[in-house]
């Protein structure tokens, strides 16, 4: 048996998705695969809740919709201002700097996000161009407070990219409202899909800052290259991953279906109703209360619970986590519960938790944790 997939992403694939997946492979330039483009596209739009954006789907993963976001509105002298609250913040410097871009780091202790304060009195002093946010660290399990920063950013002539890689499609993102430049994200977390696609989403504001851009430094991830293959999906720039997309039209179609804001709803729900089993169980969380993402928890162990003998054993009970990123490595797990879990998988995932635990020397009522957090699905 496979175990069930409980990682920060990818989260589990669904068998309506998996079937989806193993569809005959069709010609990437057929009406067939069209149809699913064009769905895929304004599915897209839909879920960040953007009227004019420009959405883009293409063959790679979360890293290269970074690449792509930052390359497309970025000036080879602009003034980059990059948040950082772990990971994958980092990883966004660290692309800038391949690219040779200019930059500055706010970084916030590992748990926490920059506050919307810092980044005032930042873009207050000096005039950036560009600045890019995670919304959703999944090394840390902090969400920025996008809202806060959308009020600091209102007005000001310059682009604002948010990495959305654990966040989009499971938690808020209001691209038109909040006025987010670049929305970028990937298939494999809240939607719920196979790894395989990266995705952006422009506003018309960032579409004109790439057009005044002479080049980027990039051919595959030039978005100007790939704008006729979204407007007409039976153009051929370079082969679309046709079975992913396939799947990701599916994913979509079930999340329609569910309603994206039921969907926020349930993402917060599944996230409270673990939360009060680990609770129970006597596991704490890292990250700050304030700055809790629904999408993931970053989990500390009871005294005593070796970190790698946990994860080898709660592996071996079905369930799949990751280790701590950086430096928490060691002193915690990460699980995520994003995408299309089910309470009762979520449920099974604490009761196992618990045994896993007590097997391990833990005292855990696990009966009475289960139910508590049963009691939250019952709210
Ligand atoms: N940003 C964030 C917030 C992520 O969580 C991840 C992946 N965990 C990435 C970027 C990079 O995505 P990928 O691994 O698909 O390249």
């Amino acid at each position: 048996m496979d175990p069930l997939l409980l990682i920060p992403g990818p989260s589990p694939v669904v068998p309506r998705i998996l079937e989806a997946l193993a569809k005959p492979t069709l010609s990437h330039t057929s009406a067939g695969l069209a149809t699913d483009v064009r769905e895929t596209l304004d599915f897209l739009k839909a879920c960040v809740f953007t009227a004019s954006g420009e959405p883009f789907v293409f063959a790679g993963a979360g890293t290269l919709a970074m690449e792509v976001a930052l390359l497309n509105v970025a000036r080879k002298n602009d003034r980059i201002l990059i948040l950082s609250q772990g990971y994958f913040g980092d990883r966004m410097a660290a692309i800038a700097e391949a690219f040779g871009l200019g930059f500055d780091v706010i970084r916030s202790s590992w748990g926490s996000a920059v506050r919307d304060e810092e980044l005032r009195k930042a873009v207050d002093s000096i005039r950036y161009d560009v600045v890019a946010v995670t919304h959703v660290d999944t090394g840390t399990g902090a969400a920025a407070p996008l809202r806060a920063y959308a009020e600091v950013l209102k007005g000001r002539d310059l682009m604002w990219i948010v990495d959305g890689v654990c966040a989009t499609g499971g938690v808020e993102e209001r691209m038109d409202d909040w006025g987010i430049d670049v929305i970028l994200t990937a298939a494999q977390k809240c939607f719920g899909a196979p790894p395989g696609l990266a995705i952006d989403i422009f506003s018309p504001r960032a579409m004109a800052k790439r057009r005044s851009l002479p080049s980027v430094p990039a051919y595959y991830s030039d978005i100007l290259r790939w704008l006729p293959v979204m407007h007409d999906p039976q153009k051929y720039f370079s082969t679309h991953a046709v079975n992913e997309i396939r799947a990701f039209a599916e994913a979509a179609r079930i999340m329609a279906a569910e309603g994206i804001a039921a969907r926020f709803l349930r993402q917060n729900r599944l996230a409270r109703a673990i939360r009060t089993g680990l609770a129970a169980l006597g596991f704490g969380l890292f990250t700050e209360s304030e700055f809790l993402a629904p999408t993931l928890s970053v989990i500390r162990y009871p005294e005593g619970i070796d970190d790698a003998s946990f994860r080898a054993n709660y592996l071996t009970a079905g369930y799949a986590v990751a280790g701590g990123l950086g430096e928490t490595a060691g002193r915690v797990f990460r699980m995520g519960h994003m995408g299309n879990l089910t309470d009762g998988q979520a449920l099974g995932a604490v009761e196992a938790l618990g045994e896993t635990a007590r097997a391990m020397g833990c005292k855990a009522d696990v009966p009475a944790a289960v139910e508590a957090a049963a009691a939250v699905f019952h709210e």
